[in-house]
């Protein structure tokens, strides 16, 4: 039996077979991808694909001796669906696409998926970046979050769903995609330095303070 996270696979309810869920950044995919993905599916009879609300296409279902094969034929990397690290990154359509789009949300979300998606950390962390204020891509409950508005990113910190649900709080407003991006490895760093082992952002910024992050990344 493989454990969760080994080659990429999560065990399903039945205890037999397995989940796996290619990384697909920002959820952008061809129709060759979507082609592939089909084909796999029908070869290895995966009994079900499901779209997940991190923008994946995950194949559930696998039997154990196909999960080698299904990878090989699929020749895509795994999502980090598990672990503690840089989970998803989560992005609108932004100026890309959508008529009310004020920031390349796509293109950050991209950026940040090339960056930091798998990264180690203390805890899971996810991104969310919308390319306005109507917050398509859950920016507020995501541990790091941004907003497009007309003068620039707004950055939100310590967001989360599970459990216990926290809104993240504004650290930053009316800055540049580079400045942006420069924030983000400062919040980054500050986490890996300050955070304890599986706390998230929103608890960590509870036990140490919004202040203490503001100073720490120069704010
Ligand atoms: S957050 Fe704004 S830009 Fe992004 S999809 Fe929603 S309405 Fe469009």
């Amino acid at each position: 039996m493989l454990n969760d996270g080994e080659k990429g696979v999560v065990l399903q309810r039945d205890q037999e077979t397995y989940g796996i869920a290619p990384h697909i950044p920002c959820g952008l995919v061809t129709a060759e991808t979507l082609r592939k993905i089909a084909e796999v599916a029908e070869r290895y009879q995966i009994p079900q694909i499901k779209i997940t609300s991190a923008a994946r296409i995950a194949l559930l279902g696998i039997k154990e001796e196909d999960v080698d094969r299904v990878w090989a034929d699929l020749g895509m990397d795994p999502g980090n669906v598990v672990g503690i690290c840089v989970r998803s990154i989560k992005a609108c359509p932004g100026t890309t696409y959508c008529k009310r789009g004020q920031q390349d949300s796509l293109g950050m979300g991209m950026t940040l998926d090339s960056r930091f998606h798998g990264m180690q950390l203390p805890g899971k962390l996810k991104f969310g970046v919308s390319g306005c204020p109507n917050q398509c891509g859950e920016t507020s409950f995501k541990d790091i979050g941004l907003v497009g508005t007309v003068k620039g990113w707004r950055v939100y910190v310590g967001g989360n769903g599970g459990t216990t649900p926290r809104i993240g709080e504004v650290l930053v407003q009316r800055i540049d995609s580079q400045e942006a991006l420069s924030i983000i490895d400062r919040i980054i760093e500050y986490y890996q330095n300050n955070a304890k082992p599986k706390e998230r952002m929103g608890k960590m910024i509870e036990r140490l303070g919004l202040t203490a992050l503001e100073e720490a990344v120069g704010l």
